[in-house]
């Protein structure tokens, strides 16, 4: 067993390292210590130069073939490039692109791809996934937004929810129902739908810790060419599980654990010098947090092991997921901990700066983590019955 680069990866890391500090680091405001994914917004201008030098090179998204303006990368490169990404604390991609994009590839029409892939990785359009409604999210393919065809239109009419960035997207890919008599998965289409479409309407929701990320959304005979339907009518539920399947398997959630893991132990290594040694359970808890984080590294790369290998990781990227979600929780209730009321405070100064701002709002975004794509128990279910062959029920 060897957890080192092949000397190809190692250049390849060297490479990117060095394109990192020169577009990325080098642009960092003196204050912004790159740590912490829960700081201040970051500057959009910054952010967008920095999108418009990753699309230059492919590497908005790397593994997409050249000629739809990836790269041609082989997994681990992208993997490797991924890493380094996050390690720096710099965006890796467009909004949505990495759900949406694929299945325009694999299953779209030359039309459909020459329209939406390049204005998507030039960052023009900006995308939502219009899957979940009010009775089915876990059970998605009970979902009931109706399409009937029109000559070469279809009307839609239902409901969306918790659709992230509807508020600002300019396209939505949807799934509906197209044939309501045939078994639930088999009369479901999937379609980009424009959002400027006459009959939409988006409602924000707020969520709780007072940001504006997910809405409503409303559709009320709503004109849709059939020529924006991809892949077969009433075939829609396996396009929509290629979406699903591009979602699930990153090392993002590991990175940021554990350089919040880093920061706790400065933060307790920095009490202890100061002779005020924060009590012998709360150090307990971030050794915890350390060997979690440790378990959620090696699920990575089990994940992006079998990626390499040409398999499809299935319940390796629900172990993924789940784990470093409910990780993600687990961090951000130590940090709370440590930083007792003062995590309180949207900025302070004091000692426990070094942990990043606001930890009961990081507590707060993290929330949801168990939840989106797919949440903690239907994760479990997929290990259980998937995975190991458990009986369900
Ligand atoms: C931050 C965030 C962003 C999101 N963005 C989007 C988006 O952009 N587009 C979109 O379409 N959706 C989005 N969602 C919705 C998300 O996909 C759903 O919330 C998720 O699939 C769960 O569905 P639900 O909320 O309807 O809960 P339900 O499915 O009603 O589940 C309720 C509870 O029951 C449990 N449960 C359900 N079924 C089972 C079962 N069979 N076995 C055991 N337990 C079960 C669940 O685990 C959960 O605890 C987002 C959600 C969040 C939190």
């Amino acid at each position: 067993m060897r957890f080192q680069d092949t000397p190809e990866l190692a250049a390849w890391r060297a490479q990117v390292r060095e394109f990192v500090d020169r577009h990325w680091r080098a642009g960092a405001p003196a204050e912004d210590d790159d740590d912490s994914p829960f700081e201040a917004p970051q500057d959009e201008a910054r952010v967008k130069a920095w999108l418009d030098r990753l699309a230059e090179n492919g590497w908005i998204a790397p593994a997409w073939p050249k000629k739809y303006g990836g790269a041609d990368m082989s997994v681990l490169e992208q993997f490797v490039l991924s890493q380094e990404l996050h390690e720096a604390g710099a965006p890796t991609s467009r909004q949505m692109l990495n759900l949406v994009g694929p299945t325009i590839m694999l299953h779209g029409t030359e039309e459909q791809k020459a329209e939406h892939l390049p204005p998507m990785l030039r960052g023009e359009v900006a995308w939502c996934q219009g899957f979940s409604e009010p009775g089915s999210g876990s059970d998605l393919a009970s979902l009931q937004a109706r399409a009937v065809r029109d000559g070469d239109e279809y009307v839609v009419n239902g409901q969306k929810i918790w659709t992230s960035g509807a508020h600002r997207a300019d396209w939505m890919f949807m799934l509906v129902r197209t044939d309501p008599d045939a078994p639930k998965h088999r009369g479901i289409s999937y379609l980009l739908v424009d959002m400027k479409s006459p009959g939409i309407t988006v409602r924000p929701l707020i969520n709780m810790a007072n940001g504006h990320v997910f809405n409503e959304v409303f559709f009320e005979d709503v004109r849709v060419p059939v020529r924006n339907r991809v892949g077969e009518e009433n075939r829609g539920w396996y396009v929509g599980t290629t979406t699903l399947d591009f979602e699930r398997s990153n090392i993002a959630r590991a990175i940021t654990a554990r350089k919040n893991v880093e920061r706790m132990a400065r933060y307790v290594r920095g009490r202890a010098a100061a002779g005020r040694p924060v009590p012998p359970a709360y150090r307990l808890e971030v050794a915890d947090r350390a060997i979690e984080t440790a378990v959620c590294e090696l699920l990575s790369f089990i994940v992006i092991s079998i990626q390499a290998r040409g398999g499809v990781p299935n319940m390796e990227a629900s172990m993924c997921k789940m784990y470093g979600s409910e990780l993600s929780q687990r961090v951000a209730l130590t940090k709370m901990h440590l930083t007792g009321m003062t995590g309180q405070l949207r900025r302070f100064d004091g000692p426990e700066a070094v942990l990043g701002q606001s930890a009961a709002m990081e507590y707060m975004q993290v929330v949801p983590a168990t939840i989106a794509a797919g949440t903690s128990e239907i994760q479990r279910n997929i290990i259980a019955t998937r995975g190991l062959g458990l009986p369900r029920g």
